[in-house]
């Protein structure tokens, strides 16, 4: 039977088939007989293996590994210990172990040692393998551009710089942190759900708050990764506090344009309204004030011109209208913008100023209406000859980019003060005595019609530029 006290042939037998190395020592570690499994793991043949001890074929690093142990072992204080450790084989190469060391006494009181040892090198090997990639993944993420952070069910294990960066908080902060934590409410079940489905996802929105109170909204991907050989995640993100802001601008810009619709068809119909009676009106002054020739009535003047100034109010009004369902047509914008600026140079010429055009010598092509952007050009113009009561220069470009092309409007005028610059545009907004503050909104709007965008630069005393961005068309 196995384990019956006087059957040492049986003893002898498990000894030698071990599949661990197994080892007799004396008390120095001189061994006194090894089993097969020793001298394969070793390399040592039976023999080389007599005339040698457990610490000569230890690697010199780890000699003094056990010696506290091996000094209990012999107290008696304890009855066997393990270490893990390396062995030099006889190719000098070192070879990972794990060694147990039990101590028993013969029946004339000698001490003797028994040695098992188990050969654990691919497991270390595979141990450093992890670990490098582990290191490897950690430098990769550490100076990753993109904000990440790792974690598993529970809890933040790891945020890269950037993500610290993005979030604007200290480490301490948040590794650790049970990750439900951070989320609102709301997006727990939602995120659990993909914790829990070892999903990947993308564009997931979430809004978090921060330790110290801080609401954010993120925009992130959540791939399962193993970390530190534990399932987890990897979730990449981007503050998305800026462009829910930006959604809510468009929100109240689009807003404010549908309540401009509702306003230019409430304009039409009553600019329409009042400019019959107002023309029988002026008709009837005209008549008037050929009686008053001895100008008995001085007023007339003054009314010709409220009521001129009427008039033009009305006709802004008018062009605020939902543009009248216009055919759009492929047109040369040089050509607009030529004419236009012929037009307008007699009256510049008055002021003494001075119209430069300066144009590519290729075709620009823009889809849109013609009328509505030379209105547009002549509204600018008509703006910058305002601004230079006493003469100066006008210089009108086109700058052709990839899918854009940039008409710019540049005068040398009075400028706008920084104070107004946010009103400039808005309905009724004018710093002019007799102007109508309707000329850059009309401006506006056309250009959004042709899918453009105006911007303004302007320095107070030095002058204003206007830029406009439109789509380019091909041919
Ligand atoms: P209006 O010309 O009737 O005043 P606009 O909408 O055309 O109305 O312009 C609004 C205001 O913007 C002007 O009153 C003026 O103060 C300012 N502005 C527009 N263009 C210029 C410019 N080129 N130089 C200086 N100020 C300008
Ligand atoms: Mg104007």
């Amino acid at each position: 039977m196995l384990g019956e006290e006087n059957n040492p042939e049986l003893f002898y037998a498990s000894f030698q088939f071990a599949a661990v190395g197994m080892a007799l020592a004396d008390i120095q570690g001189d061994f006194l007989m090894v089993n097969p499994s020793l001298t394969r793991i070793t390399g040592y043949s039976n023999n080389d293996l007599m005339q040698k001890r457990d610490a000569d074929i230890t690697y010199h690093e780890d000699i003094n590994l056990d010696l506290r142990f091996l000094q209990q072992l012999l107290n008696g204080e304890i009855s066997y210990y393990e270490v893990e450790k390396r062995y030099i084989n006889k190719e000098g190469h070192k070879v990972w172990v794990h060694l147990s060391v039990s101590a028993f006494e013969d029946n004339k009181g000698q001490k003797f040692l028994i040695y098992q040892v188990k050969d654990i090198n691919r497991r270390k090997k595979a141990e450093k393998n992890l670990r490098r990639s582990e290191e490897q993944y950690r430098k990769l993420v550490e100076l990753c551009p993109d904000a990440i952070c790792v974690h598993n069910k529970n809890e933040i294990l790891y945020v890269n710089e950037a993500g610290l960066k993005e979030l604007d908080v200290k480490e301490e902060e948040l590794v650790g942190k049970p990750i439900l934590s951070l989320l609102n409410d709301g997006y727990h079940q939602f995120y659990y759900g993909i914790v829990n489905e070892d999903w990947s996802a993308e564009q997931l929105e979430f809004s978090i708050t921060l330790p110290d109170g801080r609401e954010k909204d993120l925009i992130c991907s959540s791939t399962p990764i193993m970390f530190q050989g534990e399932k987890a995640f990897q979730v990449v993100f981007r503050d998305n506090t800026y462009n829910k802001e930006l959604e809510k601008t468009n929100d109240i810009l689009l807003q404010q344009s549908e309540k401009m619709n509702l306003v230019g068809e409430l304009a039409a119909g009553i600019a329409h309204e009042i400019r019959n009676p107002l023309t029988s009106l002026k008709g009837f002054l005209q008549l008037l004030s050929a009686d008053f020739e001895d100008h008995s009535f001085p007023y007339d003047k003054i009314i010709f011109s409220e009521i001129d100034r009427i008039n033009s109010i009305i006709n802004e009004l008018l062009l605020l209208a939902k543009p009248t369902i216009e055919e759009l047509k492929k047109l040369d914008i040089r050509h607009v913008v030529n004419q236009v600026a012929l037009f307008m140079k007699a009256q510049a010429n008055m002021y003494n100023i001075e119209v430069l055009v300066d144009l590519p010598k290729y075709p620009v092509i823009l889809e849109g209406s013609e009328n509505k952007l030379k209105q547009v050009f002549i509204n600018l113009l008509q703006n910058s000859i305002e601004a230079m009561p006493s003469g100066g220069k006008i210089t009108i470009e086109i700058s052709v980019l990839s899918e854009t092309f940039v008409l710019s409007f540049k005068d040398e005028g009075y400028g706008i003060p920084d104070e107004l610059i946010d009103k400039i545009g808005k309905p009724f907004f004018t710093t002019k005595e007799n102007g109508t503050g309707l000329g850059l909104m009309v401006t506006n709007n056309i250009i959004q019609h042709h899918k453009g965008s105006l911007s303004i630069l302007s320095k107070e005393g030095e002058g204003t530029e206007i830029l406009i961005t439109f789509p380019r068309t091909n041919y």
